[in-house]
């Protein structure tokens, strides 16, 4: 076990694992163990201990099959299926940047309280189960609420996913900021394509959006040039926020054809703007659809591109579903089991689900509750007043 930083914090003994998990240890137990045992042995016991993302500071919890949780239900992690031949797969939450147009309000937040990881081995058997019920041409696509590639084992799970028989694609999300050229040589012949979130070419400007000044549009340029030198195709995927980076779409789209992004997808993606309930709310009028969908076409013409995508131009159609678990209206007892992503949210499993339960009780405690919905396998359930 190789710690990538080891220092006190408070009354905690931090060690951190690959550069994204703290594993904290209390002082008081630290100090007795560490007689006795290495640090690599004390961290391997089940003694008191705290985990946390590394990057949001919050509870980390991970979920192993032996946890109990399941990995459909939750749209913090494991795995999503809308009913096509592409799966979401999500083996981590929590960001290392802070945009202010967030739509998960990741970053400096007022809504997260918790982060999930979870066990390479127990996503990938069930993500096959899943894969089993659909076409032979699914696409693992692994995004997340924050950035997929703080997951530690990201290159395992690419290698893990690629032996799924059914899997024709696999495909990323990523703000860039933590890829380096090592990850992408690895990543060489695993992943067919990542969909790069670049929003300004302007440093200023995307240090702006980007909530941090942390971020570095020059490495995360570079990190394009590269995916795209070892075979791995990128989709640039800017958020136009009015207001803030207007002049860049083209830019960007310039930028993008010099480079050759979009070699056997779409290579553009841009996003409109939505300010989202419990997103983050950018001071700026959003652009209504129409007016959005007015300016791609001129983008369109402009530069002989497709801007305005379907499902279809990823080759992603309709699917058997996994079956639903439940209906909304049914009146559950649940078993709180561990805390929920947001604040004034509980986890609980019922049916091979998990829901997320909206109540102040505490884990441990059952809570009689309505399931409130249901739409693609995801729960959620409110406890009566
Ligand atoms: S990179 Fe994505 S998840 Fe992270 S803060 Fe920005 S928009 Fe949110």
């Amino acid at each position: 076990m190789i710690f990538s930083e080891i220092y006190d914090e408070g009354r905690d003994k931090v060690f951190v694992m690959h550069g994204t998990i703290e594993v904290r240890v209390p002082h008081q137990f630290y100090a007795k163990l560490s007689r006795k045992y290495s640090d690599e042995e004390i961290v391997s016991l089940q003694e008191a201990k705290v985990l946390r993302n590394h990057y949001t500071h919050r509870e980390l919890v991970y979920i192993t099959r032996e946890s109990g949780i399941p990995l459909i239900g939750h749209t913090a992690f494991g795995l999503i299926d809308r009913g096509t031949n592409l799966i979401q797969v999500r083996p981590v939450s929590g960001c290392n940047l802070n945009c202010i147009f967030c739509s998960v309000d990741e970053g400096h937040t007022q809504t997260r309280k918790t982060d999930f990881i979870v066990d390479t081995d127990y996503l990938v058997e069930e993500f096959a189960k899943l894969a089993a019920l659909k076409s032979d041409d699914v696409e693992a696509h692994i995004d997340g609420q924050g950035e997929p590639f703080i997951y530690p084992y990201m290159i395992e799970l690419l290698q893990k996913l690629r032996k799924v028989p059914n899997v024709k694609t696999i495909s990323a999300q990523s703000n860039g900021m933590v890829i380096d050229e090592e990850k992408i040589r690895a990543m060489a012949g695993l992943i067919d394509r990542v969909n790069l979130s670049v929003s300004s070419l302007d440093q200023r400007t995307a240090q702006i959006l980007a909530g941090t000044k942390k971020y570095d549009v020059e490495h995360v340029k570079n990190v394009a040039v590269k995916l795209l030198e070892h075979g791995i195709d990128v989709l640039l995927a800017p958020v136009w926020v009015p207001g803030f980076n207007d002049g860049e779409m083209a830019k960007i789209i310039e930028w993008g054809q010099s480079i050759g992004v979009g070699r056997r997808y779409p290579g553009f993606g841009i996003q409109n703007y939505v300010r989202y309930q419990f997103g983050k709310k950018v001071k700026t009028k959003p652009m209504r659809f129409d007016q959005f969908f007015e300016k791609l076409a001129v983008l369109e013409q402009q530069y002989g591109l497709k801007l305005k995508l379907t499902p279809a131009d990823f080759g992603i159609h309709r699917a058997p579903a996994l079956p639903k678990a439940f209906r909304k209206g049914d009146q559950l007892k649940l078993d709180l089991v561990a805390p929920g992503r947001v604040h004034g949210e509980m986890l609980a499993v019922a049916s091979g689900r998990v829901i997320g339960v909206l109540t102040d009780r505490p884990v441990g405690s059952r809570v009689s509750a309505e399931i409130t919905r249901t739409t693609d396998n995801v729960y959620v359930a409110k406890t009566g007043s």
